[in-house]
């Protein structure tokens, strides 16, 4: 269903007219109230009435991490301290965490986003739908229970941790939909089948994934354990938190909630604008953000957008899959590597789970990659000393599949069913002790 047809199913010219009127409006407010953003401004000449249409939005300087983490903890906040209801920090995935406060209008915005998301996916009030991002200073957890409070379907705020409880809930409860990161999917997907609950025993029918990168392969890796369509959700806390963009039943790329937060891809190294279809660095212009409002946010998350048409009759722009954070790509022995790549390629290998770890060295000078990466049960079963072999030969096949797709050498190194360290939240799937020596 579509929350919000006047909004999600704009023509064009009315969007780009909203953004625009918006756009100004927003500039207004941030040069009356935010030291930072008039001083930027004053540089650049520009006052709130230069920025008349959506387009003048290149003439806006630009905001990156390095911005908040220098006004830490408050220093962009436009609204007052008695105005904000609520505040949260982002994960901190790359250093020292970001703080975001939210206004009752914020959080009035961020949950009609939310429910625009669950409504796409098909979620209605007859669901029965459990949170599973943590609960907490992360905003996966309230963002997404406020949009099931709003839409009015039940929400179990089951959040992370306690898997196994949370696992006969699925079950007992006959819960329909669940929010999580893909991670965390398979983790209670491998619980389940610890504590013997098959499929036919639950009802999950829709999930709301998202936190961090997910391939293809994964998607149908949860939906065939799971039993359930598996939709991307994509956010951020610095622009809102979870709702920010999400798949509709096209499943074809995620829309994006444009009448509030504006969408732009830039080349990171000369800043310049790209034109739809082009990959490069998302960035995000609030246009009715009070708490913390932001122009031209630098995400550092890499994608493509697309205003083609959609034939679920939405109007907005949609973004593709992030391909990996621009501090996420490793450069090894001078070549670009996204571990989203090489997760790719264990996927398509049907000899081994989704669970891998990068660990980056460098040794006499010279980069190394090494790939852990979990042996499927099946395919383990009897590996002992007798049957190494066949454990040799799947090592190499992984290191071929590598080194063509990545044009780097990997050093393969299988591991045991269960043995990966696993994570409740956001997983960390790269170790580069280049950086720790
Ligand atoms: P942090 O930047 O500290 O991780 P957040 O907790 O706010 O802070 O997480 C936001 C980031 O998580 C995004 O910038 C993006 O890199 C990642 N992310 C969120 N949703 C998705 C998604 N659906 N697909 C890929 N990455 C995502
Ligand atoms: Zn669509």
């Amino acid at each position: 269903m579509i929350w919000n047809p006047d909004k999600e199913c704009m023509s064009r010219e009315e969007m780009r007219t909203l953004q625009g009127k918006r756009l100004h409006k927003m500039v207004d407010y941030v040069y009356h109230n935010v030291p930072f953003y008039r001083h930027k401004l004053q540089a650049l000449g520009i006052l709130p009435d230069d920025i008349t249409t959506i387009d003048d939005i290149r003439k806006l300087p630009f905001t990156t991490k390095q911005d908040l983490r220098d006004n830490y903890p408050f220093g962009l906040q436009a609204a007052p301290m008695s105005e904000i209801i609520r505040v949260h920090a982002s994960t901190g995935t790359t250093g020292k965490p970001t703080i975001v406060g939210y206004t009752r209008h914020d959080i009035g915005v961020w949950s009609e986003c939310m429910t625009r998301c669950l409504s796409a996916y098909g979620v209605t009030r007859d669901d029965i739908f459990s949170v599973a991002y943590g609960y907490g200073l992360f905003t996966g957890g309230l963002g997404a229970h406020y949009g099931v409070e709003n839409l009015g379907a039940a929400v179990v705020p089951a959040s992370t941790g306690n898997s196994e409880k949370h696992c006969r809930l699925i079950c007992d409860l006959g819960i329909t939909g669940i929010a999580c990161t893909p991670s965390y999917a398979l983790y209670l997907a491998e619980t389940m089948e610890r504590l013997g609950i098959k499929r036919e025993d639950i009802h999950l029918r829709i999930g709301a994934f998202g936190a961090e990168p997910w391939t293809e392969n994964m998607r149908h890796e949860i939906e065939s354990r799971l039993g359930l369509k598996a939709y991307n959700l994509y956010g951020l806390s610095e622009i809102m938190g979870p709702c920010v963009s999400y798949e509709c039943s096209e499943q074809h790329y995620s829309h994006i909630n444009e009448d509030h937060f504006f969408p732009e891809i830039i080349n990171p190294d000369t800043l310049k604008p790209l034109p739809m279809g082009e990959t490069g660095e998302l960035v995000f212009t609030t246009l009715t953000k009070e708490g913390m409002p932001l122009l031209r946010y630098r995400t550092k998350d890499l994608c493509s957008l697309t205003d083609e048409p959609c034939p679920c009759g939405r109007t907005s722009v949609r973004m593709t899959p992030i391909v990996g954070r621009s501090d996420d790509m490793l450069i090894i022995r001078g070549i670009n590597v996204f571990p989203s790549q090489v997760e790719s390629v264990i996927l398509s290998t049907e000899e081994f789970a989704p669970r891998y770890l990068l660990v980056v060295d460098r040794v006499n000078n010279l980069d190394t990659l090494q790939v852990q990466v979990e042996v499927r049960p099946e395919y383990f079963r009897g590996a002992d000393f007798d049957t190494l072999a066949p454990l040799e030969a799947l090592e190499k096949k992984l290191e071929k599949k590598l080194k063509s797709v990545l044009s780097i050498s990997a050093k393969v190194q299988l591991k045991a069913p269960g043995t990966i360290e696993r994570s409740q939240g956001k997983s960390k799937f790269v170790i580069d002790k280049r950086h720790i020596k």
